[in-house]
């Protein structure tokens, strides 16, 4: 955008800001990127039980241009850094990645030359997502927390000088809708049925 660099901070600005990072964040089209085992783990993410269209973002896009989250899924090989980093240029701004997985975090028990020793050494990261493979649910409960994130986004650097030192809540999602009730892990009979 443009238009932010020039508007004074206000009421407006404030209200465009959240009104803009809702939009961002309620529309994620993610890359279709899986690189290994937790793509798998992904795949099963978008699929009905788990229901990513719920976020909209059901829709993994062939193209990167049309991507605006990448979520690397499994180990990135030096053969196949350059090719991540390319696909991530050609993400239009603005743009986010998810490291899915403790091998994409930080090369995992793959500790040898042939693998990244963690995707931030090529792209940055946003959010991690421990776990080898994270659960759909932890997918799920990283991409909520990245909504978060992106809902606090200053729009400008007006508002990023105003919001400097200002810290997202990062309140797990099972706890932050739970609304009280003890939540139960899925898999477990009695949480199945409710
Ligand atoms: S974290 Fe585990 S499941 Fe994911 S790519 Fe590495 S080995 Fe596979």
């Amino acid at each position: 955008m443009g238009l932010e660099e020039k508007l004074p901070s206000g009421i407006l600005l404030t209200s465009v800001e959240k009104l803009v990072n809702w939009t961002r964040k309620a529309s994620l089209w993610p890359a279709t990127f899986g690189l290994a085992c937790c793509a798998i783990e992904m795949m099963t993410t978008g699929a009905p039980r788990y229901d990513l269209g719920r976020f909209g973002m059901e829709v993994f896009r062939a193209s990167p241009r049309q991507a605006d989250l990448m979520i690397v899924a499994g180990r990135v090989s030096q053969k196949m850094a350059p090719v991540l980093r390319q696909i991530y240029d050609q993400m239009p701004e603005p743009k986010w990645v998810l490291s899915m997985g403790v091998c994409a975090s930080s090369g995992g028990m793959f500790n040898n030359y042939a693998i990244v020793q963690g995707v931030d050494h090529v792209v940055p990261v946003d959010m991690y997502l421990p776990g080898c493979p994270p659960r759909p649910e932890m997918l799920i409960d990283a991409i909520l927390k990245l909504h978060a994130k992106i809902m606090d986004e200053p729009l400008g650097p007006v508002r990023a000088a105003e919001k400097a030192g200002q810290r997202t809540d990062l309140v797990a999602s099972s706890v932050k809708y739970s609304r009280g009730k003890r939540t139960l892990p899925i898999g477990v009979p009695e949480a199945n049925q409710r």
